[in-house]
């Protein structure tokens, strides 16, 4: 369970209305039980049920049982589609260890809004499910080309581009250290933001393969050769 409450031993950790809900309406968890929390800061720690009341309920932190998982250093830079299937990259974003996810606006992206404590909270939940320790920040939406005037220097960008099969590089032999996957929109990529993304010396343009695949398919799959080829 994700908690907002700094955990170490003794502490005690007030629940929100859904989740004191969630324990002991839905999983019928009462005092004595034991539930895992974390708060993606301090690992993992067995907390347990001190108050169940209707709407609040109390957990004391008794011993750490996982310390904190940190992800490799990975942005996942996606141009927002479809509502689900934002929920969806953001939600594999989680499972699959990215540190950060960034939506960007791209020339092509057709949303100009995106819900972030909404995708947050599907990051969250992400994490909750597949037992991990940390939860990436799904920042603000962004304009691509102003995130690119800041680029840091050391930050490497795997570049999926589906048009550059010619061109494309591996990842086996590219260094480990600050990444960033960079997805594009339906529309894919416009001339322009190809051309700027070409001249970076930080930018390796990479092929998922000969068929073009959806935007959410894409970030799934790019994140599955970023982390064999790079990953822990
Ligand atoms: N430009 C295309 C079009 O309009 O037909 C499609 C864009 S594709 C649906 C969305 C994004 O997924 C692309 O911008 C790219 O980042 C990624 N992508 C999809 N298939 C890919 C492939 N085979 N190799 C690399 N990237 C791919």
């Amino acid at each position: 369970l994700f908690v907002d409450h700094p955990l170490a031993k003794g502490n005690r950790v007030s629940l929100s209305q859904p989740q004191a809900h969630y324990l002991f309406g839905v999983m019928r968890l009462a005092v004595g039980d034991a539930v895992s929390l974390f708060n993606g800061i301090d690992g993992e720690w067995r907390g347990e049920i001190v108050v169940a009341g209707k709407r609040k309920g109390e957990l004391e932190c008794s011993e750490q049982t996982k310390p904190l998982q940190m992800p490799p250093d990975l942005w996942l830079c996606f141009a927002p589609i479809k509502k689900t299937r934002t929920d969806f990259i953001v939600e594999k974003a989680a499972e699959m260890g990215a540190a950060k996810i960034c939506p960007v606006q791209t020339d092509y992206t057709n949303s100009e809004r995106i819900k972030q404590e909404r995708l947050q909270a599907h990051a969250v939940e992400a994490a909750e499910q597949c037992g991990g320790t940390y939860v990436p920040e799904v920042l603000e939406l962004k304009k691509l080309s102003a995130m690119l005037d800041h680029w840091p220097a050391e930050r490497q960008i795997m570049f999926c581009d589906e048009t550059e099969l010619g061109v494309a590089t591996s990842l086996a032999s590219a260094v480990r250290g600050p990444w960033a996957i960079l997805i594009g929109p339906e529309g894919g990529f416009s001339p322009s933001e190809r051309s700027r993304l070409h001249a970076m010396p930080q930018a390796h343009v990479v092929s998922l393969g000969p068929r073009i695949l959806r935007a959410d398919t894409a970030a799934v799959a790019a994140m599955t050769v970023w982390q064999t080829a790079l990953g822990d």
